[in-house]
């Protein structure tokens, strides 16, 4: 029943969208290409959901107590929504900010089995000693800290998505790995393998919000492109000497360059993308 209603709703919603017309939403301003992830509503993935409001200004769009990227699409607000990896199936809540208070969107998250993988790795980084874990509760909440800012701005989307680094994907967004049988926290990015010294670039326009040296991810550099959309890069040999926090780089701009530093078995560029405090799966936003 419940399905239905909304079901009827949503139809209600897209008859009213294509009665009023592309015409009345000529003011909003077209903050960014209409470039936009591939949608996956799942745990990891992105849910685009169409907010129903008529402005030049962005609407308040909030999930989880988190608030929500919104991007300008065919004449219409759009929320990224960026699904959590520990997030429970069924039906969620996006919540839109109007002048009678919050209403909520409903929407389906579907479940994704992701992939298991198997390690042996040098005992000193499966169990920290004293010092390093002084090191790394310190470094912990500094590198979430600058994933999960939210800034009312926007950069300009790329042309095209853009991949950071060439190479192979040795390890995809998800796996859940188990170092020396021990489980860990599920890959919360994406690896790509490539020599030692392989340039990376920045995969969108970004403003450097982090650049630092961190017990498990190594030379690390984070880009926050506005509105809780945020890219982290990390185990690199190098970074460039222009990346220093507050320095916007362009889309496809050197940043550094491809390394083993940190917790790692190889060389190969670790990239995190986040949206509203979520780490969401790098390979919707590649072509
Ligand atoms: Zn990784």
């Amino acid at each position: 029943m419940l399905i239905r209603h909304s079901a009827f709703l949503g139809l209600l919603l897209t008859l009213l969208i294509l009665l009023t017309g592309p015409a009345a939403y000529a003011q909003v301003p077209q903050l960014a290409s209409e470039l936009r992830p591939k949608e996956a509503r799942v745990p990891g993935g992105v849910a685009l959901i169409a907010i129903p409001q008529k402005s030049a200004s962005p609407p308040y769009v909030h999930y989880q107590n988190k608030r929500v990227y919104v991007s300008p699409y065919q004449g219409q607000w759009w929320a990224w929504v960026g699904i959590p990896l520990d997030a429970k199936t069924g039906t969620h809540t996006l919540y839109w900010r109007t002048k009678e208070g919050d209403k909520g969107l409903e929407f389906n998250v579907q479940a994704k089995e992701y992939e298991k993988q198997y390690l042996q790795v040098k005992n000193k980084h499966v169990n920290p000693n004293t010092d390093q874990l002084a090191r790394i509760r310190r470094e912990t909440p500094e590198i979430r800290g600058a994933m999960d800012t939210w800034y009312p701005f926007q950069t300009p989307l790329p042309e095209t998505w853009i991949q950071p680094t060439q190479g192979r994907i040795s390890s995809s967004f998800g796996l859940q790995r188990f170092f020396n049988n021990q489980a860990r926290r599920p890959h919360s990015g994406m690896d790509i393998a490539a020599p030692t010294g392989t340039p990376i670039v920045a995969a969108l326009t970004g403003k450097v919000r982090a650049v630092g040296d961190y017990y498990f991810n190594g030379k690390t550099v984070i880009l926050d492109h506005g509105q809780g959309f945020t890219t982290l890069y990390c185990h690199l040999s190098e970074i460039a000497p222009q990346v220093q926090v507050g320095v916007e780089l362009q889309a496809g701009e050197r940043l550094g360059k491809v390394g083993a530093t940190g917790r790692v078995t190889g060389p190969h560029l670790h990239w995190t993308v986040t949206l509203n405090g979520a780490r969401v799966d790098p390979a919707l936003f590649l072509p």
